[in-house]
């Protein structure tokens, strides 16, 4: 089994549904088991133009899967919940990110590994600590110490983990 690390993020309008519902879509993927949830965190939107504030959170999963069957997994909930609101051009209703797969380092057209932006941003550092406080990059890095010269985007606690856990089990 290998374990990945999923970033999760929206700026539609009720994107904390969004997030919640990802989830637990995350929960229910074949040869897949949830294993960890971070905080929710509302972060101020990157790029140019008015875009509303995001809603990001990381999820850990225990896999079977090959790195681009999670991708397509993955690809396969974001489809879903694009078609909840389909604005072109538009806020994301949905994005998922591959941010690790085991120690895998890896570029090909469809998968970089690490996720090439992850060590840079604070909406997706902050939820990884939350999941895994020692969690390190493949090139040795460590996700605290990249915190301290990451972009800070406004973090707020939106939901705890175990606000989030919570109707994850019901
Ligand atoms: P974005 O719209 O920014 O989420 O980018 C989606 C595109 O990035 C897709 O075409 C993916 O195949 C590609 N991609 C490359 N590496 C990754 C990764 N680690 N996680 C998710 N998508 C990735």
């Amino acid at each position: 089994m290998a374990i990945a690390y999923i970033g999760l993020g929206s700026n539609l309008e009720q994107p904390a549904s969004h997030i919640l519902q990802a989830l637990r879509e995350l929960s229910q993927l074949a040869q897949c088991e949830l294993t960890g949830v971070s905080n929710s965190y509302r972060s101020l939107a990157v790029g140019p133009g008015e875009q509303p504030d995001y809603v990001n959170a990381a999820a850990r999963l225990s896999t079977d899967l090959s790195p681009i069957a999670l991708l397509d997994a993955i690809q396969g909930i974001e489809q879903f919940h694009g078609r909840v609101r389909d604005i072109r051009w538009g806020p994301r209703t949905l994005d998922l990110d591959m941010l690790l797969f085991d120690t895998l380092q890896m570029s090909s057209e469809r998968l970089i590994l690490p996720h090439p932006r992850a060590h840079e941003r604070d909406f997706v550092l902050r939820p990884l600590l939350d999941i895994d406080e020692t969690l390190c990059f493949p090139d040795g890095r460590c996700v605290v110490d990249c915190l301290h010269t990451a972009d800070a985007n406004g973090l707020r606690v939106l939901q705890t983990s175990n606000e989030l856990w919570q109707p994850l089990r019901g």
